[in-house]
């Protein structure tokens, strides 16, 4: 851990320009909140592909995290955000040589970004090497990987956080808000539409050896996760259909479209469909006895829109990964408890979850769930 202070000085020794230092050439006549002195989360992000692309951009406007190191893969990829990022060569690494982070005193928590698969074996061995992981959804491509990867991050003493972040959104917290509240009075139903059309089949998403699945895992996820924190509840059972339009571009193991249904405690219920093959399907709607409240799109990048029985909401939009990353550093450092959770307890029911939805599916039965 390192203060922000220690942080600016060490970068200003090494005379390099970053993008913190925009706070210090504000106008004076402007207004503006003291600059940040607190600690900052320093962050290798491993995989360097097109969401590590986003987080990295939206982590130039972060006060409390910063990327301090990478590991890839991929030379020319280190090379170009080594230049972008001003990340020093020892703070680099492939996928062969990264337990030796072990020893680097720069990096304290290591965000994987890598395909489904890999999240398991790669977490394992940052857990070993004493750093915080900060992890992608899905955490796993099941619950038995999701609980090793629980477990070892506690063996080791280091925090593991999920990638949800719309745990931190602001539209999507009010809906929260207004459930505790009781101004939607008690909550009866949940409906969570999440998809997209897929394009090249070739990529690693329609291949299960690196997915651990189709749809489902990459974007039905985020009603099975959305159904949880927008009811309240942990579901105690659910059903579940398949259809597939397509055999030959979603080979066996690759789930086109999957409807599901939860069943919660209170009796309120929930249906949500996961879908690869169509799209403008990012909705949640909530209903209660005294109003409801609903948000389309709701899990997209944003600016995320939505309105309740008692008007628009408006919030202001702030760059999702911005915001996660500036908590995720509170969570880390400060021991902060989000409203919604993010650790690895969290995503594990999401996998607990899935899977009992891929058994729905096989079975045609209704699971119980005990999470
Ligand atoms: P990409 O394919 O764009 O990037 C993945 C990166 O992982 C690659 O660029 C590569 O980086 C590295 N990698 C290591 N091994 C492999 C391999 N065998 N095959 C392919 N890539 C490999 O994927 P995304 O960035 O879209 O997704 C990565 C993760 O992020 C997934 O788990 C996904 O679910 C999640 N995600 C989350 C989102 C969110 O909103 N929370 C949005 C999008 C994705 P390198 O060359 O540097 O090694």
């Amino acid at each position: 851990m390192t203060t922000r202070r220690d942080f600016l000085q060490k970068l200003t020794a090494t005379a390099i320009s970053f993008p913190f230092t925009a706070h210090a050439i504000q106008p004076k006549s402007i207004a503006v909140a003291e600059p940040y002195q607190g600690p900052v989360l320093r962050v290798a992000i491993m995989g360097l592909g097109s969401y590590a692309n986003r987080v990295a951009e939206a982590m130039r406007d972060c006060k409390k995290a910063a990327i301090t190191g990478v590991i890839s893969g991929t030379p020319s990829k280190i090379k170009d955000w080594q230049g972008k990022y001003n990340i020093p060569e020892k703070n680099c690494y492939n996928y062969d040589n990264f337990d030796r982070i072990k020893d680097n005193k720069d990096i304290d928590a290591v965000y994987i970004i890598t395909p489904n698969a890999l999240h398991h074996p790669q977490c394992l061995r940052v857990a070993a090497a004493g750093k915080h992981v900060i992890c992608e959804k899905p955490m796993a491509v099941n619950a038995r990987e999701g609980q090793e990867m629980v477990d070892a991050c506690k063996k080791a003493r280091v925090k593991l956080l999920i990638g949800y972040r719309m745990h931190f959104e602001a539209k999507t917290l009010e809906v929260l808000r207004m459930r505790n509240a009781g101004e939607l009075g008690k909550v009866l139903f949940f409906e969570g539409h999440s998809g997209f059309q897929i394009g090249n089949p070739n990529q690693w998403r329609m291949n299960k050896a690196l997915s651990g699945g189709g749809a489902m895992m990459d974007i039905g996820i985020y009603s099975v996760n959305g159904a949880r924190y927008m009811i309240g509840e942990e579901p105690i059972w659910v059903t579940a259909q398949e259809t597939k339009t397509d055999p030959v571009k979603f080979k066996e193991g690759i789930d086109e479209t999957i409807l599901f249904q939860f069943g919660f405690p209170s009796g309120a219920v929930a249906s949500c469909l996961s879908t690869y093959s169509m799209n403008y399907l990012d909705r949640f709607f909530l209903n209660g006895e005294k109003g409801y409240a609903m948000l389309q799109p709701a899990t997209g990048y944003g600016p995320i829109e939505g309105r309740s029985h008692k008007g628009e909401f408006k919030h202001p939009h702030i760059t999702h990964q911005t915001t996660q990353m500036d908590e995720m550093a509170e969570i880390i450092l400060n021991n902060k408890k989000p409203v919604v959770p993010v650790d690895g307890e969290e995503g594990l029911k999401d996998m607990k979850i899935i899977d009992a939805i891929y058994e729905a599916v096989r079975s045609g039965k209704r699971i119980d769930l005990r999470l």
